[in-house]
């Protein structure tokens, strides 16, 4: 075969999907700007380095990290599979030896005699070319800019300094209850009330936390930005006056004389998916530590038992609206030749920019042979990552991990099999074959068509 495909930026989702191209035979151009130039949070000149934590989350098939480990290695995924090699004892989590990964992959690579690593900075998109763009969450600003102009400038996001997102199925509501402020339009938001005490108490946990460090290129792109907990330091009532203030929110299930003020303060939640399953703080922008965000969430009356699907963060992070760039196969709507895959794409975190560097892959290899491209279902966590950075409904596109809340609800008729989906185990057991049959089906579709 002489067809020769271009994957920029040899990270995570690039390394992963020039491992798919190479094996099916493709002259492979793997353009990296390291180590000319640095991220600024890459370290050395490996491929597929780990820029933070050593941990590639949960290896437990019902949890939705886990899950999407299995599906990604049953598609073929090599990164995960060079991960497991690689892995220190974490528990029941899969983390690795950074060394050993990033060396293990670079020797994968240079297994093949049809790859080219061309080390140079990447500006500007030729649409003429097969290409993966997996450039990631500190894509370098020229290219940025290249995308900027040819997908539009409404449709590319720099920084990220975003507020946890709870499910709703594990909010508790004898607590919380639903309200908009002064009864305007419908009752849309959901209201967590606290008296003095339970106030005194979440401010303290909150002035005690620690924050997660700032890197220096980051500090300057946050000058401005004001997460929660820099807002409490001012003072102990600041956020009663801010994103915590209880007037206007009346709890109707209690009586009480209208436009008396019921609370002391008030964290309010708001959608923030289309199936309402999922809902972010409102104001709750932090850069705390997530233990710390956790412990603090906990605090707060009616989110004591909080399933928290998204922590909140204050990181660079370049990452395209998918919705309107890309369509269900991670190609380009403008340019067929085009593919998008890893963070840049409006997923988060190192597992998921693996696998979409694999689903970009496998599509360029059919684009390439003519061949119709893949979409995955919602009841794939793999699925339902790439269909939430793809749907058109949303109103203000954040970045997104794998998660229950994303995936499509278990179908069930009787009252009785409702109720046995409420014993979590078993419904993540369900969820976890279902996705894994449709895998099957994929990758049986692949071999075959
Ligand atoms: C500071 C920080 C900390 C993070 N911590 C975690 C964490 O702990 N856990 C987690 O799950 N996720 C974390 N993430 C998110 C994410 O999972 C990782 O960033 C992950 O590496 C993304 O994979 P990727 O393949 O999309 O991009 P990357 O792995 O970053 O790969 C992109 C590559 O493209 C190269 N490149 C960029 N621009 C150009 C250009 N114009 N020309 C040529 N090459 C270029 C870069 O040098 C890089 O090698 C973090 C992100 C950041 C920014």
């Amino acid at each position: 075969m002489d067809k020769k495909v271009r994957i920029v930026g040899a990270g995570l989702a690039g390394s992963e999907a020039a491992l798919y191209l190479l094996n099916k035979g493709y002259s492979v151009e793997l353009i990296e700007m390291r180590p000319k130039y640095s991220t600024g949070a890459h370290k050395t000149d490996y491929p597929a380095e780990f820029v933070c934590s050593n941990s590639l989350g949960s290896l437990d098939s019902l949890s939705a990290s886990g899950l999407l480990k299995q599906e990604g290695l049953e598609l073929g995924s090599r990164l995960f599979a060079i991960a497991k090699e690689n892995s220190v004892p974490s528990g029941n989590s899969l983390s690795i030896d950074r060394f050993g990964f990033c060396k293990a992959v670079k020797d994968e690579l240079n297994k093949f005699d049809n790859l080219e690593i061309v080390n140079k900075k990447y500006d500007e998109i030729d649409p003429n070319i097969p290409t993966i763009i997996a450039t990631g969450p500190l894509t370098e600003q020229r290219l940025a800019q290249n995308i900027k102009t040819v997908f539009g400038q409404e449709n590319f996001h720099f920084y990220d300094a975003i507020a946890p997102i709870v499910e709703k199925d594990s909010i508790n509501f004898d607590k919380a209850f639903y309200a908009s402020r002064w009864d305007k339009g419908e009752a849309d938001f959901i209201n967590c009330p606290m008296d003095k005490h339970e106030y005194e108490k979440f401010y303290d946990i909150l002035i005690n936390a620690q924050r997660a460090p700032l890197r220096d290129f980051e500090a300057k792109y946050f000058e401005g930005c004001m997460p929660i907990e820099v807002m409490a330091k001012r003072g102990v009532d600041t956020l009663r006056f801010g994103p915590m203030k209880p007037v206007g929110l009346f709890d109707r299930r209690i009586k009480t004389e209208y436009k008396k003020c019921q609370f002391y303060a008030v964290v309010q939640l708001r959608q923030d998916d289309k199936m309402a399953n999922l809902y972010n703080l409102v104001g709750f922008q932090t850069n705390l530590k997530w233990d710390e965000q956790k412990k603090l969430l906990q605090a707060i009356p009616g989110l004591e038992n909080a399933n928290i699907v998204r922590y909140g963060v204050m990181h660079a992070n370049t990452f395209i609206n998918s919705s309107k760039i890309l369509n269900k196969h991670l190609q380009a709507l403008k340019f067929d030749n085009i593919f998008f895959a890893g963070q840049l794409t409006g997923v988060e975190g190192y597992c998921e920019s693996i696998a979409t560097g694999l689903f970009a892959a496998i599509n360029m290899d059919r684009y390439l042979k003519k061949l119709d491209l893949i979409e995955l279902s919602s009841k794939t966590i793999l699925g339902a990552l790439i269909n939430y950075i793809t749907f058109v409904g949303h109103k203000n596109i954040q970045p997104v991990n794998s998660n229950w809340a994303i995936v499509d609800e278990i179908d069930c008729v009787t009252k009785e099999e409702r109720k046995k989906l409420k014993d979590k185990k078993y419904k993540n057991e369900l969820r976890k074959n279902r996705s894994l049959d449709e895998i099957e089906k994929i990758k049986n579709y692949i071999e075959l068509n």
